[in-house]
């Protein structure tokens, strides 16, 4: 038809001499014989698979069907939220937040699967669901990564992290956000049904907000324009994964993964929300605040009751990308008893991590009460949430496991305050007569 035939297929690269029939289109587009017949077996799996189309729902992928999937074993909230609490101290508004989203999320994707849960919803079946993905505003190490990652082990889904300082809009320095779903499909081991119901976590959402009103000639490529790329992912849509990673080039072959039932978790801190949330509720006693008595002026749950989309705006974010992310939470800063509790109550809290360290080389580490408060006092002191309690132990640890394997069998190690703080070492007294060592 064009006056500049097609040299090879568009679809898989092969030259018009190998290829039995090329059928040309128009501007020196062509498709091969084979590649025909596969797109003919495609769209009749297809048809057979989805003889009644969801109305403005998202296109159908195609990825290799290997197997049927079963619906997800749906966790009701109150369960998910006593799990939870095994792993996550505190930040019950959060817990109660991502537990009903969480059961929504897997609810409505049993039900576009199946379609089985039409005759429960009687004159409804018809209605779509939305998306409920989640955002969650806190200061950093206050839980917002554990949280997701719990959900998605408990639901037994693949999990993946992306940093949205990393990302900048297609073709520029940076990665495209395609490689969020990248992530994801390693963590499922490039199982495409699997990534395609799983969570994925992208952290710093704050820092990618639109870079206000400066006058610039440039293109906001790591601001507004990853928001508007991230846009798609998150309502849904068949994106185009490139396998090996990095940026998607003509001729490579990519892997279509549908991110219509993939749960996204948005985590930014947001810092000075609450200041901005206060002072439109008339708070009169903050005033002028110095930076390093920056103490939270609302509580998590005044600060969502009190949240406006405005709110974020001023973040830069664009109104669209925070219609995107209907339910939000707010993460409470930890305090001195909240770190002093993450570190022996979780299932895996850090102390007990080293005492099964100690454990497994045959000696006994114990902590002393006020060495728990020395370390969450200077935990509090780097300023990171919980994340600083696993540098304070493993710094006052170093030495002492430097030299464990040496240490007489049986030994016992104690953490005092004073070995916290740096004016001791650790104090070891020797393996109690009747202790055998193994
Ligand atoms: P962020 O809010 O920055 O995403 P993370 O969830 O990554 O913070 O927390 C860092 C580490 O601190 C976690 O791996 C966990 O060990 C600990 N941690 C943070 N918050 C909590 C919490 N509320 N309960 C228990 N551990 C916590």
């Amino acid at each position: 038809m064009a006056g500049d035939r097609a040299e090879s297929c568009s679809f898989c690269g092969k030259p018009a001499a190998q290829a039995g029939k090329l059928i040309a289109g128009p501007a020196g587009v062509g498709i091969c014989d084979a590649c025909v017949s596969t797109c003919g077996r495609l769209l009749d799996r297809e048809k057979s698979r989805d003889t009644k189309p969801s109305a403005g729902g998202p296109a159908m992928q195609e990825a290799p069907a290997k197997h049927p999937l079963a619906p997800i074993k749906l966790i009701p909230p109150t369960q998910l939220r006593l799990e939870l609490d095994a792993h996550v101290i505190g930040q019950a508004h959060a817990k109660k937040v991502l537990s009903v989203a969480v059961f929504n999320h897997y609810k409505r994707l049993n039900d576009r699967l199946t379609k089985a849960t039409a005759a429960q919803a009687g004159d409804l079946a018809d209605v779509e669901l939305d998306k409920s993905n989640v955002l969650l505003i806190g200061p950093t190490g206050t839980g917002k990564t554990l949280l997701a990652r719990s959900l998605a082990r408990m639901l037994d889904v693949p999990f993946a992290i992306a940093d949205a300082t990393t990302l900048t809009e297609a073709g520029y320095v940076g990665d495209d956000v395609e490689t969020v779903i990248l992530r994801l499909l390693q963590s499922a081991d490039m199982d495409v049904e699997r990534a395609q119901r799983g969570i994925v976590f992208i952290d710093e959402i704050d820092k990618i907000g639109r870079k206000s009103d400066s006058a610039s000639i440039t293109r906001d490529v790591s601001g507004e324009g990853v928001q508007q790329a991230l846009l798609k992912l998150l309502e849904g849509t068949v994106c185009n994964v490139p396998p090996a990673g990095g940026r998607k080039h003509p001729e490579q072959q990519c892997i279509r993964v549908d991110t219509a039932d993939i749960l996204f978790i948005c985590g930014g801190a947001f810092a000075g929300l609450d200041r901005i949330i206060a002072r439109r509720g008339g708070a009169k006693s903050l005033g002028f605040v110095p930076p390093q008595n920056d103490k939270p002026s609302l509580s998590a749950e005044q600060i969502v009751a009190g949240l406006q989309p405005e709110d974020l705006f001023s973040f830069g974010m664009i109104p669209e990308f925070v219609g995107r992310l209907p339910v939000i939470s707010v993460l409470e800063p930890l305090d001195r008893e909240a770190l002093i509790r993450i570190l022996t109550e979780p299932r895996n809290a850090a102390t007990k991590q080293y005492r099964k360290l100690f454990a497994l080389s045959g000696m006994t580490l114990e902590f002393s009460r006020e060495s728990l408060e020395a370390a969450a006092d200077k935990a509090l002191a780097l300023g990171t949430g919980a994340r600083g309690l696993r540098s304070v132990l493993e710094g006052v640890l170093l030495d002492t496991m430097y030299a464990l394997p040496e240490a007489a069998p049986g030994s016992k190690f104690t953490v005092t305050a004073e070995a916290i703080r740096g004016e001791q070492p650790v104090t070891v007294s020797a393996a109690s007569p009747k202790k055998k060592a193994s």
